[in-house]
């Protein structure tokens, strides 16, 4: 599959059943994000840099809260 946010190879490593995608990518790293974020049009209309910003934004809120958790992309982040 294809990063949502930079659009390079990446891997899926969602669990079945959970209405997010978990995102290995190379440039990225790991995280989620979830499908109504996918299916939002103004994510959908972000160019490739608003996207890296969207998941550089959900890693600050993810440090904030500690505990090393994968970064979530919500739409608060973009
Ligand atoms: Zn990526």
């Amino acid at each position: 599959m294809k990063c949502p946010v930079c659009d390079d190879p990446a891997r899926d490593i969602s669990e079945p059943n959970l209405d997010s995608q978990t995102i290995e990518c190379m440039v990225c790293g790991s995280y989620e994000i979830p499908e109504t974020v996918l299916e939002m049009y103004r994510w959908k209309v972000l160019s490739r840099e608003e996207r890296e910003d969207a998941l550089r934004n959900a890693k600050r809120f993810t440090k904030r809260g500690g505990s090393g958790e994968r970064p979530v992309i919500h739409s608060r982040c973009f």
